[in-house]
């Protein structure tokens, strides 16, 4: 009995032979600032206006694969209980007050994360319907994690940099 090999492009498996159809990402490090928290790092997450793709990617860099909490970062539920906040989407016109309000409890000095490209230049919401500012408009971050939405590992290494560990 002979066998015939089915061709690749009828085959169930080809998407683990076939090279992908896109470029791999252009890397894009996180800027930092040189804030010290000496090991322990407490953020408030604030999501303005996100689609969800970030925040997915912060519950994996907190989980058990990339575990920043090993490197002291955590989220808590207060800003009182905060170094600072991590801002996720692009500032809609029902998130700007709520953010000035989380912001104004926050003990100070307090640091600013802006994680994804919409924290950071509005990506691929800017000037829509709803969006009343890009978080650079209303203040400075002191880090920015590019991406869209970020890999994981890139939001570890910029919080690591906060944490000092
Ligand atoms: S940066 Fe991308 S993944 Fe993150 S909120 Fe904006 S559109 Fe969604």
């Amino acid at each position: 009995m002979r066998f015939h090999r089915r061709p690749l492009a009828a085959s169930p498996f080809r998407s683990f032979f076939a090279r992908p159809v896109t470029d791999p990402p252009e890397e894009r490090p996180p800027q930092v600032t040189g804030v010290n928290l000496h090991g322990s790092l407490q953020l408030r997450h604030v999501d303005v206006g996100s689609c969800n793709g970030c925040e997915v990617e912060i519950t994996s860099a907190l989980g058990p694969s990339y575990d920043a909490g090993q490197f002291g970062a955590r989220l808590v539920a207060s800003p009182r209980h905060a170094d600072g906040l991590l801002v996720t989407g692009v500032v809609t016109h029902n998130m700007e007050g709520p953010l000035r309000q989380t912001l104004a409890a926050l003990p100070r000095p307090a640091v600013v994360v802006a994680c994804g490209d919409c924290a950071v230049n509005g990506g691929i919401f800017r000037g829509a319907q709803g969006v009343s500012a890009i978080l650079g408009e209303l203040l400075t971050p002191d880090v920015v994690i590019p991406g869209c939405p970020p890999h994981p590992s890139d939001i570890v290494r910029a919080l690591r940099t906060l944490s000092g560990r």
